[in-house]
């Protein structure tokens, strides 16, 4: 192990829960108790209605992208320039949070607006892991 020379997240108080889920392969989200809209980033104050209380739920993993850039061209000492070409996308996710995040497993130039994807798990560390999206089955080719 080691290997992975990349930035990892770091954990704190509110995307603790989120990082632990990853890690055991579940994309958690946070929701608000009070207005029950759901939050992402975790936050300590819901951005809807300010209320502090909050729960947290599985998210089915589901969602579409909602726009992405494709690196092709690593500016120099980018760690990810081994990766290229690789995908930088916003997902909204079936709950209706966006989520900063890589597609993978399909043509980086084949991917379109709209396009559904499901979450997948990258186990980079022993302890960290990152939700990745790749299509979702029934839009696979
Ligand atoms: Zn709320």
């Amino acid at each position: 192990m080691g290997s992975y020379d990349k930035p990892l997240p770091e954990a704190d108080p509110d995307s603790q829960p989120f990082w632990e889920g990853c890690r055991a392969h579940r994309l958690m989200l946070q929701r608000c108790a009070d207005c029950g809209a759901f939050r992402f980033p975790a936050s300590r104050h819901c951005p809807h209605c300010r209320s502090t209380r909050a729960e947290w739920l599985p998210a089915k993993g589901e969602g579409s992208v909602f726009s992405w850039i494709v690196v092709v061209h690593p500016v120099p000492g980018d760690v990810y320039a081994a990766e290229v070409p690789y995908v930088v996308a916003l997902v909204e996710l079936a709950e209706g949070v966006r989520m900063a995040t890589n597609i993978v497993g399909c043509d980086p130039h084949g991917i379109e607006a709209r396009m559904p994807v499901e979450v997948v798990f990258d186990d980079v560390t022993p302890e960290i892991t990152l939700p990745r999206f790749r299509p979702a089955a029934g839009a696979r080719r």
